[in-house]
């Protein structure tokens, strides 16, 4: 077993394996600096490109089964290249930036391939497919939204493998950003969770609270303060769960739980949050059956969550969810 199996064989904690914290290709990332290597690489006809753009790429359905589809470096489209990886038969795989409606040549099967987002299509792919569609997609949007240097506003170039970008006239590095986010199991004294519903979001749709890692501020930190900002609910014995990346842009989930004592009125912030209650298992689960709640998706790790103190999957629930939305 090489060590970049090892890596993708990981303990996955209390959550289980998140759909988009799954991966099965090596990131090969002693090859980045290599520039010979990669010239070698993308002239390999057998090399595998996934095209991405806003998060979307094409899939096929088979056999129940859903598959990225890939091109050869031949047929990929202009755009900014990125190496992904390369898998225990040799094959590397890059990601282009770029158009997805170009439809490789010669294809007979093209009835069955769509474009799909990595939250509709994230849960539903191999381990190997799940990794690189949410490399991709992580790397596509920095490159597409961090195109000048941050130092003198001169533009940037990509390096060879797309893993950084050098100041076309300082020399300066940048490497590909990531924005931390907490998301949280709020808990009271009688088991019951905490869900609550985002003032922008449609009536059904609630969720775990969740809130951006400021400067300076722990992961823990940050858990306590939105859980008050938000709802005025005091927590302490907060415990880290596990974490999915979610690249819609670039955050990072990290999943947590935590306590609060009881006595407490939940009091919501009307800017941020339009209403947030207190569920116990079975209410919620009533009001997912009668129609009223809807859960997230499948890909969320706000899903695994719930159902991590729920203790067993539940259906989808049609409230809520149906709008596009984060
Ligand atoms: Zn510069």
């Amino acid at each position: 077993m090489s060590g970049a199996e090892e890596i993708d064989e990981l303990d996955d904690g209390p959550l289980g394996r998140l759909a988009l914290s799954r991966s099965a290709v090596d990131r090969a990332t002693q090859r980045r600096g290599d520039t010979a290597w990669l010239e070698e690489a993308w002239a390999d006809p057998r090399a595998r490109v996934l095209v991405v753009q806003d998060s979307r790429a094409l899939v096929r359905t088979r056999d129940g089964q859903l598959e990225l589809v890939f091109v050869s470096p031949a047929d990929a489209p202009e755009g900014t290249r990125f190496l992904l990886g390369v898998d225990a038969d040799g094959i590397a795989y890059f990601g282009v930036s770029g158009a997805v409606e170009r439809e490789p040549a010669a294809r007979s099967d093209s009835a069955d391939v769509q474009p799909m987002a990595l939250r509709q299509a994230g849960a539903l792919l191999s381990d190997r497919d799940a990794g690189l569609m949410t490399h991709a997609v992580a790397l596509a949007y920095w490159h597409d939204t961090h195109t000048h240097c941050p130092r003198c506003g001169a533009p940037t170039v990509p390096a060879p493998a797309g893993h950084l970008t050098t100041c076309s006239v300082d020399g300066s590095e940048h490497f590909p950003r990531l924005d931390p986010a907490v998301i949280m199991l709020v808990i009271d004294p009688d088991d019951r969770l905490m869900l609550a519903r985002n003032a922008l979001w449609p009536k059904g749709r609630m969720s775990v609270v969740a809130g951006f890692v400021e400067p300076g501020e722990s992961g823990e930190h940050a858990v306590a303060r939105e859980v008050y900002e938000e709802t005025s609910i005091v927590v302490g014995q907060v415990r880290y769960l596990g974490s999915q990346p979610w690249p819609m842009p670039r955050s990072l989930m990290l999943g947590y739980e935590a306590r609060a004592a009881g006595g407490q009125q939940i009091k919501v912030d009307e800017e941020e949050i339009g209403e947030a209650r207190w569920f116990t298992r079975a209410e919620l689960r009533a009001a997912i059956d009668a129609g009223e709640l809807g859960v997230a998706p499948t890909s969320s790790i706000a899903r695994r969550l719930i159902e991590y103190w729920y203790g067993e999957e539940l259906p989808d629930g049609r409230a809520g969810w149906q709008t596009p939305g984060r």
